[in-house]
């Protein structure tokens, strides 16, 4: 889930608002808890809009009731999920009857829970380069936990009901549960807009971070360890699976990538191969099977479609716009909410088996397209989406009907959701524009006194020189003229600068430094890890906001005498001075401002404040 639809209920109005945690969030967040003392015996059926009749060739998907493989959910008809300890099992027995999966654990949850993966192969222990391997995460956000059961379906029928031959030219690398100790969170009330498994986990982890939004900063335990399996299997395809939330449409399968329309891409060849190889495919199979694709839809206005949607850019904290940095074909897949479990399954089923048939048929071409864009050297990487006003196209949107009724409740009017088909209606569609393009440098210089941010470029796969002797180097280097607080964000403070200077410096780089190359195929991701303008960069995340604090100071009994010298040794400073002080009154009219003019001047001013301390070799 995005969470854009939650803020407009809680008043946000702004389009971007979904990107952002809002103070109206936790107040509603804050009622809600003491709302919940008694718990409403509320069937969500009862206040949710009615169900689409559906049915479709996907249905004959379902195993028997007698059927020895038939997965826990199939065993209650796609209602409800297994928790994780049922899910495991039913793996670990699969595992046990068939030599094509193996378990691998990589990784270990905050509470402790094992994390695992399931291997798919007929290679044996060494998977083969030619075939691309295709990394299918579940349970990011735990509740939305469809990808998970479409999954242990598709398995029991390529391990045990004849459809091995799709694991011919693929390997397949399983994440049941990503967020394990979210999913065990699971409660009846855990997502009041969507429509099943009957229980279901919490979006965010056991520390309460949402491990979508980490991508970059990588901070949960969870992400580094997928991290580590995403350096361990290099994937050629990753697919990241969720549910929506928001308004009542046909679509029951809706999807996004990078590319999408041309949008986008910072891996173009690999953005081109999704919209123009993958999606015709994908979209061609759910159809078959009588689904209903479509793009990820935020619309402007849920009473006035008229107003438009957005087709959004996503900061790279986002696993698809991750995927696109660092050149991997990465797909987003958000299903209706209000579409039933089953019928959500179902179509992710469709979706995911279609993806192994394409990656087997087009595994050359999608090679092709990654070695193409892994090759790029970037001189400008975009960042800091902005929403555009005006549209770049219009989109044939297949409604559902619906009304405007008086809300005793809200004392306004709300849309009522009719349960049939509405028309389809052309609307535009507006998208981003980026606010800064990020200028990126040949190398970074990095000093041993960040060991947390070497730490981190190592985790993303980053190739880097750790020098074991001082090394002087002429760089630039950015000092920040001021900063912001940019908020509150998954438990850290942002950060923002109000403008950058470039300096050209010699520094001196102790052993330990580490000298990060852009010529690699990670050159952009190094790019917006560390350059501080950007939103998504270590800097914007609080990992260098030790530099915003000033040390040492002078004395104004000190200063005063200083000044006097300065001002008869330099008639440039003198100039300086008169010139600002009939310029700006507020600067003439205080006494500390005006020392405080002679001492930054001064050589005993901290040269480093405000000084980021990561080098640019250009
Ligand atoms: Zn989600």
């Amino acid at each position: 889930m995005l969470e854009r639809a939650a803020s407009l209920v809680a008043g946000f109005s702004t389009n971007m608002a979904w990107k952002f945690s809002t103070a109206g969030l936790a107040a509603l967040a804050l009622t809600g808890a003491i709302a919940m003392a008694q718990p409403p015996k509320l069937d969500p059926e009862s206040f949710l809009p009615p169900v689409l009749p559906w049915s479709g060739a996907s249905e004959k998907l379902i195993a028997a009731a007698n059927d020895p493989w038939i997965t826990p959910s199939e065993t209650t008809g796609l209602t409800a999920t297994p928790n994780y300890a049922d899910t495991l099992a039913f793996l670990r027995r699969m595992d046990k009857a068939s030599a094509l999966m193996r378990l691998e654990r990589f990784g270990t949850t905050p509470q402790g829970r094992e994390m695992v993966a399931a291997i798919l192969t007929k290679d044996g222990a060494k998977l083969h380069d030619w075939k691309p391997t295709f990394l299918v995460q579940a349970g990011i956000h735990s509740g939305e936990i469809d990808g998970k059961d479409a999954m242990l379906m598709l398995i029991r029928d390529m391990l045990f009901k004849g459809k091995d031959s799709l694991l011919d030219k693929v390997n397949v690398v399983f994440i049941p549960a990503l967020n394990a100790d979210g999913h065990e969170r699971s409660t009846e009330f855990s997502r009041p807009n969507q429509r099943g498994p009957k229980e279901m986990g919490w979006r965010n982890t056991a520390q309460n971070l949402n491990l979508n939004r980490d991508f970059m900063k990588a901070e949960a335990p969870e992400m580094q360890a997928l991290l580590g399996l995403i350096a361990k299997y290099d994937p050629d395809f990753y697919i990241d699976l969720h549910v929506t939330d928001g308004m009542d449409y046909q679509y029951d399968i809706t999807y996004w990538f990078d590319g999408w329309d041309g949008l986008y891409a910072d891996s173009p060849s690999i953005g081109k191969w999704l919209n123009e190889v993958y999606r015709p495919e994908a979209d061609a199979a759910l159809k078959a099977n009588g689904h209903i694709p479509g793009p990820m839809i935020f619309a402007r206005d849920e009473a006035d479609l008229s107003k438009g949607i957005d087709f959004l850019a996503f900061d790279a904290r986002f696993s698809h716009a991750y995927g696109d940095l660092r050149r991997v074909p990465s797909v987003l897949v958000e299903n209706h909410s209000l579409k039933p479990y089953r019928q959500r399954v179902l179509g992710t089923y469709v979706l995911l088996e279609a993806t192994l048939t394409v990656l087997a048929s087009e595994a050359a071409s999608l090679k092709a397209a990654i070695a193409q864009d892994r090759a790029l050297r970037p001189k400008f990487v975009d960042a800091n989406w902005k929403t555009r006003e005006a549209p770049v196209g219009t989109f044939d949107f297949l409604t559902v009907a619906s009304e405007q009724t008086d809300s005793p409740a809200s004392g306004g009017k709300v849309t009522r959701y009719l349960g049939r088909l509405g028309s389809t209606v052309s609307v535009p569609v507006y998208g981003s524009e980026p606010g800064l393009q990020i200028d990126v440098a040949k190398a970074y210089w990095v000093p041993p006194t960040k060991p947390e941010v070497i730490a981190k470029l190592k985790l993303h796969g980053v190739k880097l020189e750790t020098i074991t002797e001082a090394r002087t180097v002429d760089v630039e280097m950015i000092r920040l003229d001021g900063f912001r607080n940019a908020g509150l964000s998954e438990g850290r403070m942002t950060y923002a600068p109000t403008g950058v200077k470039k300096e050209r410096r010699t520094e001196t780089f102790l052993p330990g430094s580490v000298r990060v190359s852009t010529d690699q195929p990670l050159g952009a991701l190094v790019a917006v890890l560390l350059e501080p303008e950007n939103e998504d960069s270590l800097f914007a995340w609080g990992f260098f906001a030790e530099i915003l604090s000033r040390v040492e100071y002078m004395e104004p009994y000190a200063i005063a005498p200083m000044a006097e010298q300065m001002l008869a040794n330099d008639t440039q400073l003198k100039r300086e001075f008169h010139k600002r002080l009939a310029e700006d009154e507020a600067f003439a009219a205080s006494p500390l401002r005006r020392l405080q003019f002679f001492y930054e001047r001064s050589p005993f001013y901290d040269q480093r404040y405000l000084l980021y301390p990561v080098g640019r070799e250009t």
